[in-house]
């Protein structure tokens, strides 16, 4: 505390392309939020969209923030949720796990919570537990 931060440590550049946040280290490195679609979590979901059509089982699941898409982590044996961001481009997840409030940019590789993305999800437990 006491010395302010110079202002001008927070300029962009000099063509004025450069409009990062500055001390963006300091939370989210993710140059991806202006992608989020989705910023109220469904009620519920049944599972895995794509194991669920597949047959196949998940461990737990995550959520794409531009296109709601509910796929299954990586620790699933299928990672519809990478999966799905590999095929689609779109790099933003956030868990649906009770009591998780984490999102993930596959892009930047880096977590973070991000607060306008709200409310909490039902999900079914998975079945590779039961
Ligand atoms: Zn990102
Ligand atoms: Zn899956
Ligand atoms: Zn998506």
């Amino acid at each position: 505390m006491g010395t302010s931060i110079p202002a001008a440590q927070c300029s962009p550049a000099a063509d004025g392309s450069a409009r990062r946040p500055c001390h963006a280290e300091d939370m989210a490195a993710c140059s991806h939020l202006d992608q989020i679609t989705v910023t109220q979590l469904p009620d519920s979901v049944d599972g895995c969209e794509d194991c669920l059509r597949e047959g196949g089982v998940w461990l737990h699941l995550r959520i794409c923030l531009e296109c709601g898409h509910v796929g299954c982590c990586d620790d699933s044996p299928s990672r519809h949720a990478s999966a799905h961001a590999a095929r689609s481009g779109h790099p933003l997840i956030r868990s649906l796990e009770p009591g998780e409030v984490w999102s993930w940019c596959y892009v930047d590789e880096v977590g973070m919570v991000i607060p306008q993305v709200t409310g909490s999800t039902r999900i079914p437990p998975s079945p590779m537990l039961s």
